[in-house]
């Protein structure tokens, strides 16, 4: 089993998961905004991949096409489901 670390530089991954959200902020009939903002849920996933801190590589698991030296990473993306927390 391959260690689940940079392909480029061997460095410490971490996985990451893009959220659409949306913002909103009221607007008075006289033109001045009500100053508290109202978030909503991040429930529509958009991208996820991992990003190693050292190089900077990233891989977006959404995006790309060729997954050649990246296998163990998707393979290690389904056995950890349950337990990522992004
Ligand atoms: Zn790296």
């Amino acid at each position: 089993m391959p260690e689940i670390v940079c392909p480029e530089c061997g460095g410490k991954l971490q996985y990451w998961k893009e959220y659409l959200i949306t913002k909103t902020q009221m607007i008075l009939p006289d033109g001045s905004l009500r100053s508290s903002v109202k978030t909503s849920n991040p429930e529509i996933e958009t991208m996820q991949g991992f990003e190693c801190k050292r190089c900077g590589w990233v891989f977006n698991t959404v995006n790309e096409v060729n997954f050649d030296g990246v296998e163990h990473l998707m393979e290690w993306l389904v056995n950890h489901e349950g337990e990522l927390k992004v």
